[in-house]
C-alpha cells in the first residue's frame, strides 16, 4: 500500500521484540496539557555550590582535586555496592530474589560548570570519549563484573540533579534487562541469518529518509521503531562490540557524531534539550562475541516545543508506547536545524 505511513500502523522493534504504536493522523489535535517552564539559564563556569566543579566538596568529607579535563570518582550514593552478603531466594518461582553487586561511578566532561556536550570542542568531546573506553575497560575487568553501562542524564526534566555536564557509569553482576533483551535478539538474528542485526539495518538506512547525520564512523538515524518523539540511535559504521575496541579514527568520529547530535537537539527548540543517552555494548564473557553491535540510544521527552513533553501514561503504562510524529518527520526536522550551536551563533 503506498503512503501506509499517513495511517495508524504499528512498527517492531528487532532490538527488543517490542511493538510501538504510531498515529500520524493525531498530530493536528490540539493541546492542553502542561507547559513546563524553559530552563535556558545561563550557568557560570564555575558554581561555588556544586558538587561536581574542581576543588569543591562532596557528600561524606571527599573534596574534588582542581582538575582540568575529565574527572571521575566513586558515586557518594551509589545504587549498587561491590561487597554485599551473597543470597538467593525462590519461593515457587514466585517470590525470586538474588544478591546484586556493582560498582557505580560519575565522569565529569569538564571542569567547565557551564558545558555541555553540544558546546565542548571535539577534541574535549574526545577527552570524553577515551575516558568512557578506560573506564570500560577498567570495570569490565574486575572479576564480578559482567555489564558496565554508560549513560547520561541531562535536564531537570529527566531527573538530572546538577547542569554540570556528567554522566554516570553502572556496572553489575547481573546483565540488566534491556541489554538481555537485545542480546537475545542479536544472537537469534545472527543465528537466522548468519549477518549482524545492525549492520543489516545500517545499511537499509542508507535511502535516508530517518538519517540524522553521519560520518565515516557512525550514523545517527531516528529509528524506524522509534517510541520517543525525537529519540535517535547512533550506531557505529564499523561492526565492533564495545567501546574500547574503536580504533583512534573511530574515537574521533564518535566524538563529532556526540557534538552533531546534541547540538541539533539544542537547535530544535533553541533550549537546552534534556535527554537520557547510553551506550549498549557486548557484556562481559558473552559465548557468541560475533553479535553484539555497539550502539548509543537517545531517548530525549520534548515532543512539539521546549515546554511541551511527552509522559509515558495511560495505554503506554498499560499497553504499548504511542507516538504520533513520525520517525521520518522527526528525522527530516533533526536533519534541517542549523549544525552550529545556537548559542555560539
Ligand atoms: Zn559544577
Ligand atoms: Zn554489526
Ligand atoms: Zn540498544
Amino acid at each position: 500500500m503506498s503512503h501506509w505511513e499517513e495511517h495508524p500502523h504499528r512498527r517492531l522493534n528487532p532490538l527488543t521484540g517490542e511493538w510501538v504504536l504510531v498515529s500520524p493522523q493525531r498530530t493536528a489535535r490540539p493541546w492542553l496539557g502542561q507547559v513546563d517552564e524553559t530552563t535556558d539559564t545561563p550557568q557560570q563556569a564555575y558554581n561555588p555550590e556544586c558538587y561536581l566543579c574542581p576543588g569543591n566538596s562532596r557528600a561524606g568529607g571527599h573534596r574534588n582535586p582542581v582538575y582540568s579535563g575529565t574527572f571521575s570518582f566513586p558515586n557518594d550514593y551509589p545504587a549498587l555496592l561491590a561487597s554485599v552478603p551473597d543470597f538467593s531466594i525462590d519461593e515457587s518461582g514466585l517470590l525470586v530474589a538474588q544478591a546484586e553487586r556493582g560498582i557505580c561511578r560519575v565522569l565529569c566532561f569538564s571542569p567547565r560548570h557551564d558545558l555541555t556536550l553540544a558546546r565542548m570542542s571535539v577534541e574535549e568531546i574526545r577527552c570524553v570519549v577515551d575516558s568512557w573506553c578506560a573506564q570500560y575497560q577498567e570495570l569490565r575487568s574486575v572479576p564480578f563484573i559482567r555489564h558496565v553501562e554508560i549513560f547520561e542524564n541531562r535536564g531537570a526534566l529527566m531527573g538530572a540533579s546538577n547542569p554540570h555536564p556528567h554522566c554516570q557509569i553502572w556496572a553489575s553482576e547481573a546483565i540488566p534487562n534491556e541489554i538481555r533483551k537485545e542480546g537475545l535478539a542479536q544472537r537469534q538474528y545472527r543465528k537466522d541469518r548468519n549477518s549482524c542485526l545492525l549492520c543489516d539495518y545500517l545499511r537499509l538506512e542508507r535511502s535516508g529518509a530517518r538519517l540524522v547525520y553521519e560520518n565515516e564512523g557512525f550514523a545517527a538515524v531516528v529509528p524506524f521503531w522509534a517510541v520517543w518523539p525525537f529519540e535517535t540511535l547512533l550506531v557505529s559504521k564499523g561492526h565492533v562490540a564495545t567501546i574500547n575496541q574503536l580504533e583512534s579514527d573511530s574515537r574521533m568520529h564518535l566524538s563529532e557524531a556526540m557534538k552533531q547530535i546534541t547540538t541539533r537537539y539544542d537547535n530544535l527548540f533553541e533550549t537546552p534539550f534534556p535527554y537520557t543517552m547510553g551506550f549498549h555494548q557486548q557484556p562481559v564473557e558473552e559465548e557468541d562475541g560475533q553479535a553484539w553491535h555497539l550502539h548509543a540510544h537517545f531517548y530525549p521527552p520534548l515532543l512539539r516545543s521546549a515546554t511541551v513533553r511527552k509522559f509515558m501514561v495511560g495505554y503506554e503504562l498499560l499497553a504499548m508506547p504511542q507516538r504520533d510524529i513520525t520517525p521520518e518527520a522527526a528525522a527530516e526536522r533533526l536533519r534541517s536545524v542549523p549544525a552550529v550551536h545556537y548559542r555560539d551563533r
